[in-house]
């Protein structure tokens, strides 16, 4: 048997692998239109590749993801993140998991992830195509025929489509599968950017650029409950950004917001005190120092650069004392650091992690990856409609579909 897979990324190269060491007999064709494989794994978790998560429970691992999770139920359980991270030390890239939750190579180098399916392609019955740039797969009745940019087309039995999302378009993820798809019959569901940070209309983010927060609640204002995001969080040179912020952008990356009409949200920096708890600390710090200006007291619990623009923001003269605040103020003060409020206009312009829609689940059986319209297709990683929020998610999901696609093809 022949199986093409499309693709050299996370999910096309574990694919492949799994394929090679489970079934040898089968000849493998992977199809990169770069001159390299898993580009994206390599510039992953900042070059160090977030490859997995350490979180165990399943269920808790499939509600990081916004879209899929239950698409997502059957492969990862029988691929699930600790066989991952077992499956990458057994191939000589000892993992570590960091106090997140994240786990990273030892090495911290995406490189060693990427060398490991190099390694077994030059040993298996693996033929790697490099500059192989996929135009168009045509069924027929025995297979498919695969049409390049610049090669001879390419029969096969199988295909696997792994061609990721449109992402980072430089680093080869440029879409190009959802025509492709298309016209095999699939439906493509609308797409947009995710896991983003956020430009925001005001420009006070800015002179706070790199203060950063351990824990911090974002919610989309008055709408606390349907959409909010806790952890890490930072202010950026444009607005806001920061694992909250990306896991809030993936809830919401199908709302529309832009300069004409923004979008609300709140930040609440200190969600583990409750209003009363926060305002009693105030009170108990500014009571201490009954002669300094609020200005000078406030760093006792935020930095100084947000405490000023606290005090600008809600008109609090830079030189008014502690003795001269009121409880009113006081209790302002106490709103804003329990709901920073901000608008958003936009996204960061191609700062999204992944694509958030993709191949129509309900259009492929999530035990074996394979197509329910086009017997013989498969498909695996973001090109499904399949997303998840930053800590390793996304290429735990390459890794879960990859290897359920590969075992399912060699049965
Ligand atoms: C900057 C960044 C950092 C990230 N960090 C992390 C992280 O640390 N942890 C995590 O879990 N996730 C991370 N992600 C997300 C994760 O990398 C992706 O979700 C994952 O790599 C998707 O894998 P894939 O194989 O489905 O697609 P891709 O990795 O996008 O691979 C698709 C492949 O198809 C090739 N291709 C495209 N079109 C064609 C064509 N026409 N013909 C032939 N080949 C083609 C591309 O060149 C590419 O090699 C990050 C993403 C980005 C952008």
């Amino acid at each position: 048997m022949r199986v093409a897979i499309v693709g050299g990324g996370a999910a096309g190269m574990m694919c492949a692998a799994t394929i090679a060491e489970e079934y040898p007999r089968v000849e493998i064709f992977v199809l990169e239109k770069n001159a390299s494989l898993g580009k994206k794994v390599i510039i992953s978790g900042g070059g160090r590749c977030n490859v997995t998560t350490g979180i165990e429970d399943i269920s808790l691992i499939l509600e990081k993801y916004p879209r899929g999770n239950k698409f997502l139920q059957s492969a990862m359980h029988r691929f699930s993140p600790n066989m991952v991270s077992a499956w990458f030390e057994a191939h000589g890239v000892p993992l570590k998991c960091e106090d997140d939750l994240r786990m990273f190579p030892v090495s911290n180098n995406g490189t060693d992830i990427v060398a490991v399916f190099e390694d077994i392609f030059e040993e298996t019955n693996v033929h790697v195509k490099y500059k192989h740039n996929v135009q168009h797969i045509i069924k027929k009745n025995t297979g498919f025929v695969l049409s390049f940019k610049d090669q001879k087309d390419l029969e096969v039995d199988k295909v696997v489509v792994a061609l990721g999302g449109q992402a980072y378009r430089h680093t080869g993820s440029t879409g190009d599968g959802y025509d492709i798809l298309e016209q095999l019959g699939h439906t493509i569901t609308p797409l947009a950017p995710s896991l983003n940070s956020f430009l925001t209309k005001e420009t006070w983010p800015k002179k706070l650029s790199g203060l950063s927060f351990q824990k911090a609640t974002i919610f989309i204002a008055g709408q606390k409950k349907q959409y909010t995001s806790t952890g890490p969080f930072l202010f950026t040179h444009m607005g806001v950004s920061g694992p909250a912020i990306f896991a809030l952008s993936a809830r919401i990356a199908f709302l529309r917001y832009d300069k004409a009409t923004p979008l609300a949200i709140q930040i609440d920096i200190f969600p583990d005190l409750t209003e009363g708890e926060l305002l009693e600390k105030l009170q108990q710090t500014r009571e201490e120092h009954m002669q300094k200006t609020f200005k000078n007291t406030l760093p006792h619990l935020v930095a100084k650069s947000l405490a000023e623009e606290l005090c600008i923001l809600l008109d609090i003269p830079l030189e008014k004392k502690n003795a001269d605040m009121s409880k009113k103020e006081l209790s302002r003060v106490v709103s804003h650091l329990k709901g920073l409020p901000l608008n958003i206009t936009g996204r960061g312009a191609g700062d999204e992690f992944v694509t958030a829609g993709g191949v129509e689940l309900s259009e492929v059986d999530p035990k074996t990856m394979e197509s329910k319209i086009c017997p013989g297709l498969f498909f695996a990683g973001e090109i499904l409609d399949v997303d998840g929020y930053t800590g390793g998610f996304n290429l735990q999901a390459s890794w879960a579909t990859g290897n359920a696609a590969g075992i399912a093809i060699g049965k």
